[in-house]
């Protein structure tokens, strides 16, 4: 092996990146230093309608975060105190936090263990263990399309019309998939997204936006992400909070959509290559049905915590990142577990000890892709 094959392979590239947009995102930002409205300049409705577009949907309202998202979408509910709101146990940390912030109670869902998306049954089955056991009000539903593919979507608006409750996309890992041919962001009453410089569209710092077909609700997100107020700016109608997107990130994400479809397509390509390298030591991601994922994160399963932490250690002397997505199911973080009922989440449980995620950006070459696949087949040793 010479020297070239040990050049360290990044998890993710976002220097390559900004050298490879270059001076259509230098024009961006300079037209936003050249106007000086940083706060709700131009390209944040720009951003609005291009987000809008991309999927179908009437309504963009762009905000700090996709944490804040949630946070508006929960609040313009009434979501609060003595409300049960049903999430997977296998997320980020963010979906759960968000109904704890507002004093309802996250109430955690087991997951596929091929998908590794929320489990439909399971989540009749905790649905009437709230109903039974009458302390919890059930409000909402909220589905996560996990490392960028969809959540059942079908199953989960059937189950959310029967119960009467809320749904929300959490699509902070999913802007750009598909399912059924056709681009995520109407699956529920109001999606989710977050521009976390790690997602598939990121920007440079913290970014969200809440997509929607209904006009009141989106109103209503507006006169939240901006303190709660009316039709002037000094009338304060409801509490809000300050969740406004920045104009900066607003340009540096216009600049970045004009590439996104192609790197969507580059990191399909990635997961194939990856697929074909990999699936007779490890199991690959299972695709969800009818579906195109956004390929946030690619995992593979190892078949205990032993193997998964060996290969972790291997790879690095290699030269070859890899991360863990995620090390804790969320019943089991201690922030949480005072809230949980005790009910185990097995699949759950079991994916934290064996997945590892492998590097997918669209900066890594085809050479990139056959080193990483190359160094996890390699034998122990
Ligand atoms: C990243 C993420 C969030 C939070 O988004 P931020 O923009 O980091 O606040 C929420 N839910 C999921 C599933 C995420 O992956």
């Amino acid at each position: 092996m010479n020297s070239a094959d040990n050049r360290p392979i990044a998890f993710l590239d976002l220097a390559a990146q900004q050298a490879r947009l270059g001076p259509a995102l230098r024009a961006r930002i300079d037209a936003v230093l050249a106007h000086c409205r940083f706060v709700m300049g131009p390209e944040v409705t720009e951003l609005e309608d291009r987000l809008a577009q991309w999927c179908g949907a009437a309504e963009c309202v762009a905000v700090s975060s996709g944490t804040d998202a949630l946070q508006i979408v929960m609040m313009a509910e009434g979501i609060g105190r003595g409300d049960a709101v049903f999430l997977p146990a296998f997320t980020y940390t963010a979906t759960a936090e968000v109904p704890l912030v507002l004093g309802a109670v996250p109430v955690f869902v087991d997951v596929d263990p091929d998908t590794f998306q929320i489990d439909p049954e399971h989540l009749r089955a905790r649905i009437r263990a709230v109903r039974e056991a009458g302390v919890l009000r059930p409000r909402a539903i909220v589905g996560v399309d996990l490392f960028g593919q969809p959540a059942p979507w079908d199953a989960l608006r059937a189950i959310a019309q029967e119960e009467a409750l809320f749904l929300l996309a959490d699509c902070a890992q999913s802007f750009g998939a598909e399912l059924h041919g056709k681009p995520l962001g109407r699956e529920a009453t109001a999606t989710t997204l977050s521009f976390f410089p790690s997602k598939p569209l990121g920007g440079y710092g913290d970014g969200g936006a809440i997509l929607t077909d209904d006009p009141e609700r989106a109103a209503l997100y507006r006169s939240l992400r901006t303190h709660g107020e009316g039709t002037t700016r000094y009338e304060v109608l409801r509490t809000g909070m300050n969740g406004r997107l920045d104009t900066l990130q607003a340009a540096v994400l216009l600049a970045k959509l004009d590439d996104f479809a192609r790197e969507l397509t580059r990191r399909d390509e990635i997961a194939t290559q990856y697929d074909k390298g990999l699936a007779h030591v490890a199991q690959v991601p299972v695709r969800v049905p009818d579906s195109r994922s956004a390929w946030a994160i690619y995992a593979i399963l190892l078949k205990d915590s032993a193997a998964r932490d060996a290969l972790q250690a291997r790879l690095k002397e290699k030269g070859v990142p890899s991360a863990i997505y995620y090390p804790l199911p969320l019943h089991w973080q201690p922030a949480y577990r005072p809230h949980h009922d005790g009910t185990p989440m097995p699949v759950s449980e079991a994916l934290a000890g064996r997945i590892l995620a492998l590097p997918i950006h669209p900066e890594l070459t085809d050479e990139d892709v056959a080193r990483v696949i190359a160094a996890v087949c390699a034998q122990e040793g």
